[in-house]
C-alpha cells in the first residue's frame, strides 16, 4: 500500500503529517517506509539527522546508479519506520529528467517495486509543487491525502488545481484514490478554522473527521528529532495524530498487526 501526502502549497504540514502518521502507524504494528520526495529533504532531516546526507539518497535510485534496497535506512529516529532519504541534488535530477524526452511518471513506481511488498505501508512526502516528482508520487500511489492548514482562508485557494492534477494522475494510474483532506494547525476556537473546515468539503470529496491541532509540540519535537508521540504519548496532539492515523487506516483498509505476529 502506497500513500502520498500531497499539496502544492508549502507549509501546510505535509512533512509533519508524514512523519507523525508514520510513527502512529508503526505503533499499530505496521512495517512503514517513508520516502522523501522533496529536495528540501525535511523528512530526511527529521528521521535521519539534520547534519548528514544519506549515503544512498533517492536520487541515486531514480538515476539508476543503485538499487532501492541499498537506499533503505533502517535505523531512523522512529522505531519501526524506515526511510529513503534525499538531498538537494534531487532537484537537479528532476530538472534533468524533465528535460529528457519520454521521461516517465512511472519511474518511481518502477524503482520502488522491489520493496513495495516488504512494507505494509509506504508514505511518500512530496514537494510543494504540482511537478514531475509529485506526478511520480501519485503514479505510484494507491491513496493520496491532502493536508490543509486551517488557520488561513488562503488554504483553499488553488484547491481546484490540485483536484485537477489528482484527476489527471488517476487517468494514468487507475488504482489511485483520494483518501481525504486533513485539517492541520487546527484551532476550533478560531472562526477562520471553523470556516475552512466547513468550506473544505465543498472542494474535496472527503475531509477527515480527525484534525491535527495547532500546537507547540511539533516545533519542540523538531529541535530534538522527535515526533509528538515520542515527546508525550498522552498529549492532545498525540491523541489527534493517532486518530488521524486510524482514520487513514480505515479509509485505506490497512489493519493493525499485533506486535508478536511478526
Ligand atoms: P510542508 O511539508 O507542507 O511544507 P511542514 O510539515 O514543514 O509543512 O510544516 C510547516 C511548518 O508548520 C513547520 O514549521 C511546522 O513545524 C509547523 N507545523 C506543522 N504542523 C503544525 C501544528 N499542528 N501546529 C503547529 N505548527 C505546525
Ligand atoms: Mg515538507
Amino acid at each position: 500500500m502506497i500513500i502520498s501526502i500531497a499539496n502544492h502549497k508549502g507549509g501546510v504540514a505535509k512533512t509533519t503529517l508524514a512523519v507523525n502518521v508514520a510513527d502512529a502507524l508503526a505503533r499499530e504494528g505496521l512495517d512503514v517506509l517513508v520516502v522523501d520526495l522533496d529536495p528540501q529533504a525535511n523528512v530526511t532531516a527529521l528521521l535521519y539527522s539534520a547534519e548528514e546526507t544519506p549515503g544512498v539518497p533517492l536520487e541515486k535510485v531514480l538515476d539508476g546508479s543503485t538499487s532501492v534496497a541499498q537506499a533503505v535506512i533502517e535505523q531512523t529516529t522512529v522505531d519501526g519506520v524506515h526511510l529513503i532519504g534525499c538531498s538537494l541534488k534531487l532537484a537537479n535530477l528532476e530538472r534533468q529528467l524533465h528535460a529528457t524526452p519520454f521521461a516517465s511518471t512511472s519511474l518511481l513506481s518502477q524503482k520502488l517495486a522491489p520493496v513495495t511488498k516488504v512494507y505494509d505501508v509506504i508514505i511518500l512526502d512530496t514537494p510543494p509543487a504540482l511537478s514531475f516528482l509529485t506526478a511520480n508520487a501519485l503514479a505510484a500511489s494507491d491513496f493520496v491525502f491532502t493536508p490543509l492548514s486551517s488557520g488561513s482562508k488562503l488554504s483553499l485557494i488553488g484547491a481546484d488545481d490540485l483536484v485537477a492534477f489528482i484527476h489527471q494522475a488517476k487517468i494514468a494510474n487507475p488504482r489511485l484514490k483520494f483518501g481525504g483532506a486533513v485539517l492541520t494547525r487546527h484551532d476550533s476556537r478560531k472562526k477562520v478554522c471553523r470556516l475552512v473546515q466547513e468550506a473544505a468539503s465543498e472542494y474535496y470529496e472527503r475531509v477527515l473527521e480527525n484534525t491535527m491541532p495547532l500546537t507547540t509540540d511539533v516545533d519542540k519535537g523538531q529541535i530534538v528529532n522527535k515526533t509528538v508521540l515520542q515527546l508525550e504519548r498522552d498529549s492532545n496532539v498525540s491523541r489527534a495524530v493517532v486518530g488521524i492515523a486510524r482514520e487513514m487506516m480505515s479509509i485505506t483498509g490497512l489493519e493493525s498487526k499485533p506486535k508478536d505476529s511478526k
